[in-house]
């Protein structure tokens, strides 16, 4: 997977995405990162990137032509024409089957907006999805372009070893993951649950079933309508539920 990141911030790409698990698959080459910085491609000289909005208002708006010569530098060398995606509060929402989906791209490209956004025509241009982390504005899409890598990079053979595998991860099966346990087995008075401990992988495996149901019941109910889940489980999640609410 090759990202490339247009931003007026590599520094920040760059320091986020070079540590811990993305930063060993970037060594490892399974993932191949450029951050492009888009005021080393404006005509200005005096390095100005943007400008004031026609028709008046607050702030400033990113101009078209450094961030459509800074794509072509990108999009000119490859043999292929990537999806750009364009981190914008007013695109659609990103989840776990977005990821997914991104992982089969061959490279990817992120535009990240800053101050009240960027020049429209540029994003008619060049852009072929508009995503949002959330209902909620941020001052620069650089986090929401890394949030994105990062989610896309864990569908990616080979960036997880083995011992961090993402099979059992919330979302997974459209539930929330079971609660989790470590070392030692009684902590401030507190023990775990002592099935984990019963050796009996088949009860094991049923309980954390459970607990993800009654977990997803309880913090995100409206996954349950979606999610992957028996006739028998809808049931129980039915009866826990009815059974909380009485009490
Ligand atoms: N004026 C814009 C609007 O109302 O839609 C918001 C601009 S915001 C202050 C600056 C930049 O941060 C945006 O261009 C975008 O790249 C990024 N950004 C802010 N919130 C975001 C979100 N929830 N998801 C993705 N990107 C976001």
């Amino acid at each position: 997977m090759e990202y490339y990141v247009l931003t007026l911030f590599p520094e920040m790409i760059e320091q986020g995405m070079n540590t811990s698990i993305i930063g060993r698959a970037i060594e490892e080459d399974i993932l191949h990162l450029k951050a492009v910085n888009i005021r080393d491609y404006t005509n200005s000289r005096h390095g100005k990137t943007d400008d004031y909005p026609y028709g008046g208002g607050a702030g400033m708006v990113m101009q078209a032509q450094p961030i459509y010569d800074a794509y072509r530098s990108v999009a000119d060398g490859l043999s292929y024409r990537p999806r750009v995606i364009h981190l914008t509060p007013q695109g659609r929402v990103f989840d776990q089957e977005m990821a997914r989906e991104l992982a089969l791209e061959k490279g990817l490209v992120f535009l990240c907006g800053h101050y009240e956004g960027i020049d429209e025509r540029v994003l008619d241009e060049i852009v072929t999805d508009n995503v949002s982390i959330g209902d909620f504005v941020l001052t620069g899409g650089e986090l929401p372009a890394m949030c994105m890598m990062d989610a896309i990079a864990r569908m990616i053979p080979g960036v997880l070893h083995n011992e961090e595998s993402a099979e059992d991860d919330s979302f997974g099966d459209g539930l929330l993951e079971f609660p989790q346990y470590s070392r030692p087995e009684c902590w401030n008075g507190i023990h775990v649950p002592p099935i984990l401990l019963s050796g009996d992988h088949a009860k094991v495996d049923a309980w954390r079933r459970e607990q993800s149901l009654i977990r997803t019941a309880q913090r995100r109910p409206d996954l349950l309508e979606k999610a992957a889940i028996s006739p028998k489980e809808r049931e129980f999640v039915k009866n826990y539920l009815a059974n909380r609410d009485e009490q």
